[in-house]
């Protein structure tokens, strides 16, 4: 998945993502990318969100809708994603897929602030802004 997220000098938000989906769907599958609070979410008075990973994981806990309304409540942009990130975590570490289970989120808040969290390493994303041009950051992950 890839996913952008944007703010503007005004402070306002957009996004968007694209998928080739997980590998060896079924055929009909629809991941989290299409589905609006799932891969993707957005509330201009508040955040920005979006996931990669296992879809059926983020749809189930409406992962980048959450990751928004965290931010509503206070948390940074990590420590919202960290929180879903967590929740994922613990639905998951029993079930015997969990060696397979990679989810990541990135969110960027009305004030500009970023962050990402991942389950594994190996999630990467780029920010580019007017000051300071791209760059690539490596999230903090939990395992
Ligand atoms: N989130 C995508 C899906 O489940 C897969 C991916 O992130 O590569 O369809």
């Amino acid at each position: 998945t890839i996913s952008m997220l944007v703010i503007d000098k005004d402070g306002n938000l957009t996004g968007g993502c694209t998928t080739s989906g997980a590998a060896w769907k079924m055929h009909g599958r629809v991941g989290d990318s299409p589905i609006i609070g799932a891969g993707l979410f957005l509330d201009n008075e508040v955040g920005a969100a979006a996931a990669t990973g296992l879809g059926e994981a983020v749809i189930r806990t409406a992962g980048s809708a959450m990751v928004v309304e965290l931010m509503r409540q206070g948390l940074s942009p990590n420590e919202a994603c960290k929180t879903i990130v967590e929740r994922i975590y613990n639905k998951h570490k029993n079930h015997k897929d969990m060696p397979y289970l990679q989810v990541g989120f990135i969110a960027v808040n009305k004030q500009g602030e970023y962050g990402g969290y991942s389950l594994r390493a190996g999630f990467n994303f780029a920010v580019c802004d007017a000051d300071n041009g791209n760059r690539m950051e490596k999230p903090d992950f939990k395992m």
